[in-house]
């Protein structure tokens, strides 16, 4: 039966070749542009530093404080536009001792420059802000400030904010195409909480006021939406790691009650740390160290600070996503959020309508890391496992410049995608060389899809061009079209973008052969007895169908 409405759906799917056509008239706001798009008020200057001081007030659930910009001048501009989210609020933004004027625009401010910015030349702004910032409803996916507390009814807590921006909480440029090139972070809260934020710990200042300031150094390059606060009664340990790059510092922070099942857990760390390494080069952030806070949701690729919240098990919140029982091996959120650190935070997609350049490498990573430590036909088995988890519903690359991701197929289809793409290259070494060479070529960079395709298509010499177009801009799957003819195998692509020319694996007996298929029809000779021993590599993301 399972073929027959298989078949069904594939004729569903042909419908669906032009998803766009059909798709929900999409209406992008005012605020969506101003957001998600590279404004004038934003293209005259280039960020280099952020300085943000913030008190963490939880009895009246305010943030205050302000953030000094320092940026270099690229074009002879005076209106600067800086984000910060309602219900925050803006109080004042200062240059030079100078008070400046500046007006709101939903959730951008546009702030006057005295006069006309001089190009080259460095320059610093401080802007201060208050108020009481939005409640994370279900982080990480809908966030901002989640305010819980520990079972001893201490406060616990913690930000979390991709998608709907770091300005929910700090005022920032909140476009992800330009991030500083380090950060500071001084966070203050009331003593007796420690704050765990990105980067290193350069300093705790007690305050006779009852506060303690807790600042963090951050020495790399780092996207908006990574960097957190953390807050509540930590216990710390730590580890080394040998790397790539020699001593790598490893920290962890979790609730004393907790102290002994993490010790077990987090060893998970290292182990990942060397497959990653393997795959895709050392570790991004030596300088920065590599982090694990415990915090009241699941977990989030916060730079040098990655969070977790799967409460100390394996699997995503104790179940295997792709249901082959490999996911149960390792902690879905250590490896997960962690494998962020090189797809996510080294690099970095420039819109968010790219987010597949985080999520799909990043779920493909999971298989990578079974693989690393249970082989290949253990891994192939998780990617094809998570197919179940597919919707083929929307295209995974979304609208441009109006802050808009694409469809949660990013992830599972995505991975499917990379692994299929693998299949194709068909050399190991090689596809090992052009995930490592994708850390190296952008590393600590913000890209666009185009960069990508580009690389791995110039790296395996071999146009993937159409392969791209097939599972990140359209909902079709592609369909293996054979029939058997007077002693002939027939095969060709159907259900497909135009000239879409991906090759196919399949095994005759033992022997493999990678196929050139196109729209149009080929043959191959084959005996009835070949016919019969044919099989399909079930590592490309395909439909197969036998057509009369
Ligand atoms: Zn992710």
């Amino acid at each position: 039966m399972l073929k027959k409405l298989f078949f069904v759906g594939i004729f569903l799917q042909a419908f669906v070749v032009n998803a766009q056509l059909f798709a929900p008239e999409h209406t992008f706001t005012h605020d969506d542009t101003l957001r998600g798009s590279i404004t004038p008020q934003r293209a005259w200057w280039d960020l280099k530093h952020y300085h943000l001081q913030v008190r963490v007030n939880p009895t009246d659930s305010t943030f205050t404080g302000q953030n000094t910009i320092t940026y270099q001048v690229l074009k002879a501009e005076k209106l600067m536009q800086i984000d910060l989210q309602k219900p925050m609020q803006v109080t004042k933004v200062v240059q030079n001792g100078r008070n400046l004027h500046f007006t709101r625009d939903g959730n951008a401010f546009f702030i006057q420059l005295p006069q006309l910015a001089k190009v080259g030349k460095t320059e610093k702004i401080t802007v201060y802000f208050t108020g009481k910032p939005k409640v994370a409803v279900n982080p990480p996916w809908d966030g901002g400030v989640s305010w819980k507390h520990d079972k001893h009814g201490h406060w616990f807590i913690a930000t979390s904010c991709q998608g709907l921006g770091a300005s929910v909480w700090w005022p920032c440029k909140d476009h992800m195409y330009d991030e500083p090139d380090s950060m500071r972070i001084s966070v203050t809260v009331p003593q007796g909480l420690t704050d765990v934020s990105n980067g290193r710990l350069a300093k705790v200042t007690h305050h006779a006021n009852q506060t303690s300031t807790f600042d963090w150094v951050v020495r790399n390059p780092i996207n908006n939406y990574g960097v957190n606060v953390n807050i509540g009664t930590y216990t710390h340990f730590s580890d080394v790691f040998q790397g790539e790059k020699g001593a790598l510092s490893l920290d962890y922070y979790v609730l004393p009650d907790n102290l002994a099942k993490a010790q077990e857990q987090f060893k998970q760390a290292s182990l990942m740390l060397k497959a990653f390494e393997h795959w895709f080069g050392p570790y991004p952030f030596y300088e920065d160290g590599y982090k694990l806070v415990e915090v009241p949701y699941l977990g989030m690729e916060h730079q040098s600070s990655v969070t977790y919240g799967n409460r100390y098990q394996n699997g995503y919140l104790g179940r295997d996503l792709s249901g082959t029982g490999w996911g149960l091996k390792w902690d879905f959120i250590i490896v997960h959020e962690s494998g962020h650190e090189w797809f996510a935070n080294n690099i970095t997609y420039k819109d968010i309508a790219d987010m597949w350049i985080h999520e799909s490498f990043t779920n493909y990573s999971e298989s990578l890391f079974t693989e690393y430590y249970y082989g290949k036909e253990a891994a192939q088995a998780y990617v094809i496992g998570c197919r179940k988890n597919i919707r083929n519903d929307r295209p995974i690359i979304g609208f441009y410049d109006v802050n808009n991701e694409g469809s949660g197929d990013m992830y599972y289809k995505g991975g499917n995608m990379l692994n299929t793409i693998r299949e194709a290259i068909h050399d190991d070494a090689l596809w090992r060389e052009i995930l490592r060479g994708l850390n190296q070529t952008f590393y600590h960079q913000t890209v666009t899809t185009q960069q990508i395709e580009n690389y791995i298509s110039t790296t395996a010499k071999i146009d993937f061009s159409k392969v791209f177009d097939q599972y990140l801009r359209h909902t079709a799957i592609p369909v293996l079209e054979h029939k058997y003819e007077n002693g002939a195998w027939l095969y060709r692509w159907n259900n497909c973008v135009a000239g879409f020319n991906m090759k196919m694996g399949i095994r005759i007996g033992d022997a493999y052969t990678l196929l050139k298929p196109t729209e149009a029809w080929q043959q191959l000779p084959l005996s009835a007895q070949e016919l019969a021993k044919l099989t399909f590599d079930k590592n490309f993301y395909v439909n197969i169908l036998a057509v009369k």
